[in-house]
């Protein structure tokens, strides 16, 4: 699998109040670089700097130089302002002022070869499911996922093959986090074209949605699906679940599937509460790419939460391995190897 990542996620150490206690906030760099380091190690899998890519600059800019506005970066991609302006409420993103530029570049990759659909980890720090229009929450300050469903509608109206006067593509979001992603569910909630399906902790933060009668209202009635699912759940249940999501995922004949994959619900997770082991994140992607109806349909699949540093690298490494397309072959592995 193509995992694509930037220098800017390893940035800013932050610190948080849990319990009573400001500790190092369990967000923080060594997410990505321990994920980094235990994937190089195996060399399995082809990894991306997207810093380093400036095709996909050029492309993004295409709007041409001269239009950049006054909320952001002047360097900022002038594509990745408009889906951040068209996904989040203006007076909310004048408040970002630090905005990584080039963070949303991974995108381009993702879409730019429809003939060949190609699944990619966006190794996106901090998460964004929690993040709604207006408001901050649970470490999120950007909705990836919102961001990422405004890209794919930009690339199928102007992308090779385009459909500019047809209906929106039909997006598919999987939510994997241990937590509901309230953000994302609340963003497209009236909107029929983007399918959103969640499992995730009962009566666990963010508290106040995830319910199983949230169905999606208006136009979008029936365009949301919730899981909620005990303290303690084991894998063999998760997974159960897991197929009866991807059947309602299959049924609405996705264009694009997002997921929003977090490994809090790792055993040993401070911030969830499953009993999902290393070993069943392979079952799980496997449960989610085997499903033969999605063949050819390009997944993009964006980090959320994970807090157990000495275990994340092999939580990744485990789903990675049971995706499609997962591995390179053993004579690429050798030459991706760390000397
Ligand atoms: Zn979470």
């Amino acid at each position: 699998m193509l995992v694509l990542h930037h220098p800017a996620t390893l940035d800013h150490c932050i610190i948080e109040i849990l319990n009573g206690k400001v500790i190092p906030a369990y967000e923080c760099p060594q997410r990505i670089s321990t994920i980094l380091n235990t994937l190089e190690v195996e060399g399995r899998h082809e990894l991306r700097d997207t810093s380093k890519n400036r095709q996909n600059g050029e492309i993004l800019s295409e709007e041409g130089p001269g239009q950049e506005g006054t909320w952001l970066s002047a360097t900022t991609p002038v594509l990745t302002r408009r889906f951040i302006a068209e996904s989040h409420d203006p007076g909310y993103v004048e408040y970002l002022k630090t905005i990584h530029h080039e963070w949303l570049s991974f995108l381009h990759t993702a879409i730019s070869s429809p003939r060949e659909p190609k699944d990619i980890l966006a190794l996106s720090r901090p998460p964004g499911h929690h993040c709604t229009t207006e408001m901050a929450g649970g470490y999120c300050y950007l909705n990836n996922s919102v961001l990422a469903v405004h890209a794919l509608r930009h690339f199928h109206a102007t992308g090779p093959g385009h459909d500019s006067v047809g209906a929106p593509p039909k997006i598919a979001i999987l939510d994997l986090d241990f937590h509901h992603g309230n953000g994302t569910q609340d963003y497209f909630y009236r909107d029929p074209s983007v399918l959103y399906v969640s499992l995730h902790g009962k009566d666990e933060y963010p508290y106040y949605t995830g319910f199983e009668d949230e169905k999606g209202d208006g136009p979008g009635k029936g365009s949301t699906w919730n899981f909620p699912l005990s303290v303690r759940t084991s894998a063999e249940v998760y997974i159960a679940t897991l197929r009866r999501a991807m059947g309602i995922i299959s049924e609405s004949k996705p264009t694009y599937l997002v997921v929003s994959l977090g490994f809090d619900t790792y055993r040993m997770d401070p911030l969830g509460s499953f009993a999902i082991d290393t070993e069943d994140y392979e079952t799980i992607a496997r449960t989610v790419s085997s499903d033969l109806s999605l063949k050819g349909v390009p997944a993009v699949i964006l980090l959320e939460g994970g807090y157990v540093l000495e275990a994340l690298g092999q939580n990744v490494g485990s789903f990675l391995r049971g995706g499609r397309r997962a591995e390179l072959k053993d004579s690429e592995v050798k030459k991706n190897q760390r000397q």
